[in-house]
C-alpha cells in the first residue's frame, strides 16, 4: 500500500489532492486481502475516475480496482452473455463487443471509465441504459469476504442509480458485470442527433459500427474531452417533476424541453435550465461552466475541488431561484 499518493492523474476532473493510502489491485486475492482494512477505514474504490469530485484531501485509501479479463459465458442462436472484468476500459469494451457483431451498448460508446463503475448509476446516453442489457453481476461483500451475484432485480436500477448508490453503499467492490447482447442486433437511431449524423456519414444501412462512430462523432463535437480540459461530465442529474412543475414553468418559458417519465412524471433537461438561468460558458477564478453543454463543469487548470463545488452550488441556487426545480448533482462528492 503506497502512501499520501496525488490522486490527479485518477480522477479526470484533474484536481490535485492526495489520498492517505493508495493501493491498486489486479486479483480477487489483493482485493480480499484488504478487507480488514476496508472495514477500519475510509474507503473510495474506483475505476477510471470520471464520476468523482474531491473538494480536500481524501484521509482513507483510494482503491484502484484493476480487475481485467473479458469472455464469453453463453452463446445461443440469438444472443450471448459477455462478462468483463471491472477494470477494463468501458468503451474499449463497448468496441470489442461492437467489433464481435454484439448489439445493445454500441449507442454508450466513448463514455470514460471502467466497466466496475458502470452500474452504480446504471450509465446511459442516447436512449439506452446498461439496465437494458445487463445479466448480473459478481460483487465482493466487504463485511464477508463472500463474492455474491446480483442479478437484474437486486440492482433497482432507475435513472442514474442503482442500490448500490442507495441502501448498499460502501457495502460491496464491483468485480466483474455480464452482459446479455444480441447477435441480430435492432439498432436504436430514434435518439437525438443519431440519424443526422449517419445522414452526414452518408451512411444509408448502419451496422453496429456505423452507430458507434456516429455516437463517436456528436460526442466528440460538443463534450469536452477530460485529457485535455477537467471535468467529469454531467455534474447534474436531469430532474424528474410533476407535470404541475412543467407547466409553471413553461407559463414564462413556453420552449421548456421536456421528456416523459415513469409515474405520469417529466424529466427536464438541465443543462437547459442552468443555460436559461445566464450559466453557458461563464467563468469563475480556474473553473467555469463549458460554452458548448451547460451541464458539464469544468477545470480550466490548477483549479481546486472546492471552487468546482462551490460553482455547482451557486448553479443550484440559481436555477431553483429560478425555476422552482433544485439540481441533484450526479457526480460523488468526497
Ligand atoms: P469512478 O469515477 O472511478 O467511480 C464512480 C463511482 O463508482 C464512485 O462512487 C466509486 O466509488 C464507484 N465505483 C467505481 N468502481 C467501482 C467498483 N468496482 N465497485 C464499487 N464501486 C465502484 N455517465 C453516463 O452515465 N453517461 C454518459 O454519457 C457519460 N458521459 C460522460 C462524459 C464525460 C466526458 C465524462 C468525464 C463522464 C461521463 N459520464 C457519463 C460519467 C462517468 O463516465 C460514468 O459515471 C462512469 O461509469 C464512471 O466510471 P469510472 O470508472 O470512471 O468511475
Ligand atoms: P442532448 O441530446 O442535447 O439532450 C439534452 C437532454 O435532453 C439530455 O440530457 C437528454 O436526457 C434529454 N433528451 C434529449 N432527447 C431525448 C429523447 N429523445 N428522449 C428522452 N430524453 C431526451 O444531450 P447531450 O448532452 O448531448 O447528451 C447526449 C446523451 O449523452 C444523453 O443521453 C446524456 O445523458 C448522455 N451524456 C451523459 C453524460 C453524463 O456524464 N452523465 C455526459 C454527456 C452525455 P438523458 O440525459 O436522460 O438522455
Amino acid at each position: 500500500m503506497l502512501e499520501n499518493v496525488s490522486l490527479r492523474p485518477y480522477n479526470t476532473f484533474g484536481i490535485d489532492v492526495n489520498a492517505r493510502y493508495f493501493k491498486e489491485c489486479l486479483n480477487l486475492e489483493e482485493l480480499r486481502e484488504l478487507l480488514p482494512f476496508l472495514r477500519q477505514n475510509a474507503f473510495v474504490v474506483s475505476g477510471g475516475g470520471s464520476n468523482l469530485l474531491f473538494t480536500k484531501d481524501f484521509p482513507g485509501l483510494f482503491l484502484k480496482n484493476n480487475l481485467r479479463g473479458i469472455r464469453e459465458i453463453e452463446r445461443s442462436n440469438r444472443e450471448v452473455i459477455i462478462e468483463a472484468g471491472a477494470g477494463e476500459n468501458w468503451h474499449e469494451f463497448v468496441l470489442y463487443c461492437v467489433e464481435k457483431g454484439f448489439g445493445g451498448i454500441e449507442n454508450l460508446s466513448l463514455i470514460p471509465g471502467c466497466v466496475g463503475a458502470s452500474p452504480m448509476q446504471n450509465i446511459g446516453a442516447y436512449g439506452v441504459e446498461i439496465k437494458d442489457t445487463f445479466e448480473y453481476l459478481d460483487a465482493l461483500e466487504i463485511a464477508t469476504g463472500e463474492l455474491k451475484r446480483f442479478n437484474l432485480d437486486d440492482c433497482a436500477f432507475g435513472y442514474r442509480e442503482s442500490v448500490f448508490k442507495r441502501a448498499l453503499k460502501n457495502q460491496y467492490i464491483i468485480c466483474s458485470v455480464a452482459f446479455r447482447l444480441s447477435l441480430h442486433p435492432t439498432l436504436n437511431t430514434s435518439y437525438g442527433v443519431i440519424e443526422a449524423e449517419l445522414a452526414k456519414m452518408n451512411v444509408l444501412e448502419p451496422t453496429l459500427k456505423d452507430v458507434s462512430n456516429a455516437v463517436i462523432r456528436i460526442r466528440q463535437s460538443k463534450l469536452p474531452d477530460p485529457q485535455h480540459l477537467g471535468n467529469a461530465g454531467s455534474f447534474f442529474k436531469n430532474p424528474v417533476v410533476e407535470a404541475e412543475v412543467l407547466a409553471n414553468i413553461a407559463t414564462n418559458y413556453p420552449k421548456v424541453p421536456s421528456y416523459p417519465a415513469s409515474d405520469g412524471m417529466v424529466k427536464l433537461a438541465a443543462g437547459w435550465l442552468i443555460e436559461q438561468a445566464g450559466w453557458k460558458g461563464k467563468k469563475m477564478g480556474a473553473v467555469g461552466v463549458h460554452e458548448l453543454q451547460a451541464l458539464v463543469l469544468v477545470n480550466f487548470g490548477g483549479a481546486r475541488g472546492s471552487e468546482v463545488f462551490e460553482l455547482s452550488q451557486r448553479i443550484v441556487d440559481d436555477v431553483e431561484a429560478t425555476f422552482g426545480v433544485r439540481l441533484e448533482r450526479e457526480v460523488n462528492i468526497f
